[in-house]
């Protein structure tokens, strides 16, 4: 689960790692009225949305208004508030498509002295949490890491006893953070490290990590995203989520208890089973078509389930033709049978639907497709069902 800036900013000022002042605002108004509370000469007014590369972004139809702006008096303030506010902000993380703004952060200015990089994820190798700096933080980080990955410097630690000192030491040495500021660093980056192992979190990111022209640390930006599977135990947390930033369709489906995640093709896909789910797309890729969706309909689904599902993947205009590939291991064919016929009269439906069943009660199964009179071109064996799925959209 992704959060926004400002909130992941109030983790961290809770947890004593050091932000920005700021104050979030949902109106013109609010924005003038914090760049007021804040009392600077300057500010930053910074769009938020669950994407990053915002102070490069554009607005839609506006493309001289930036996603992260400095301003110099509380109108200014008002004024960028009004134009971020309600519109689409075009990033390199959004597609063109965009994502809507609805609040900005105001944020007071910093005098920046140096902008580092400093992120922690999961490391698969080595089955923990590892922490990345890089001396070049900003904007640009995506091409130090493809051009220069060298200078990205990686510190494993281990989640029990936190990061040490001496490996903050070896970090600032990297870094070049000397004097006093190595202690404030110290600071920042333990704080951070707990803050990453005790919310469960699967992405901890500071870019830019700035060095002010008094020597201390400050985030000055922050992306924090957190493991799904662990939300249970974090009540708090789970409240932070904004339902405005996630695929609509995705919501729906995790409603109604299926795992449905939304893809760019054409040709929608129900399956039972995350194994079958994936191998499924993987052949219909192989025979040149393009998946719209991953959706495990799980393996004690449902009538009213698979007909949500269908809905589901109805519902996006994308979807030229449907693959139904359903083993019935636990689930009957007959039910699952049973369900398509109902989805297909309560839906109603207007592309191919290509039904491969395999399983337990499979010959009942399949007769109760043949005689329910509904349009199926029925299937035998993965490869049949890819095959036929996908000649049905190039038809
Ligand atoms: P994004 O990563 O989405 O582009 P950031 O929050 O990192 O957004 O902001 C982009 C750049 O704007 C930063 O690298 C920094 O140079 C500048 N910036 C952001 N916040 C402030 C601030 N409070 N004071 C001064 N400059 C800022
Ligand atoms: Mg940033």
């Amino acid at each position: 689960m992704k959060i926004h800036e400002y909130q992941a900013k109030e983790v961290l000022r809770k947890a004593g790692v050091a932000v920005p002042r700021c104050i979030v605002a949902r109106t013109p108004e609010e924005a003038r009225a914090a760049f007021q509370q804040l009392g600077g000469a300057i500010a930053v007014v910074k769009a938020q949305i669950h994407a990053g590369g915002r102070g490069k972004g554009t607005v839609k139809g506006n493309p001289s208004q930036r996603g992260v702006q400095l301003v110099k008096s509380a109108d200014e303030a008002a004024q960028v508030a009004k134009n971020l506010l309600g519109q689409e902000l075009v990033t390199i993380q959004t597609g063109p498509e965009g994502r809507v703004v609805n609040q900005v952060l105001v944020e007071e200015g910093c005098e920046i002295a140096r902008e580092l990089y400093l992120g922690i994820v999961v490391d698969r190798a080595s089955y923990g949490p590892v922490l990345m700096v890089s001396s070049e933080g900003g904007v640009n980080i995506e091409e130090v890491a493809a051009k220069t990955p060298e200078l990205i410097y990686r510190e494993r630690f281990d989640p029990a006893y936190g990061l040490q000192s001496y490996q903050v030491r070896k970090l600032c040495a990297k870094l070049g953070i000397t004097g006093a500021s190595v202690r404030s660093a110290e600071t920042f980056m333990k704080g951070l490290c707990k803050v990453f192992v005790q919310c469960d979190c699967s992405l901890a990111e500071i870019n830019p990590l700035v060095v002010t022209k008094s020597g201390d640390l400050l985030a000055l930006d922050a992306k924090i995203t957190f493991d799904d599977n662990a939300l249970f135990r974090h009540k708090d947390l789970a409240e932070l989520r904004d339902l405005n930033e996630e695929e609509p369709l995705e919501i729906k489906a995790a409603d109604a208890g299926l795992s449905y995640v939304k893809l760019d093709g054409n040709i929608g896909c129900l399956v039972n089973g995350a194994g079958l789910a994936m191998s499924t797309m993987d052949l219909i890729k192989l025979h040149g078509g393009e998946p719209a969706n991953f959706l495990d309909v799980g393996g004690g689904a449902n009538e009213a389930q698979v007909t949500e599902a269908f809905r589901i993947l109805l519902s996006d205009k994308n979807v030229k033709a449907v693959l139904v590939n359903i083993f019935g291991g636990i689930m009957r064919c007959t039910t699952i049978a049973n369900a398509v016929v109902a989805a297909y009269k309560s839906v109603g439906f207007n592309v191919p639907l290509v039904v491969r069943l395999e399983g337990t009660e499979v010959a009942e199964g399949r007769r109760i497709l043949a005689e329910s009179g509904a349009a199926i071109i029925s299937a035998e064996g993965l490869t049949d069902a890819a095959k036929k799925v996908v000649a049905s959209v190039s038809a």
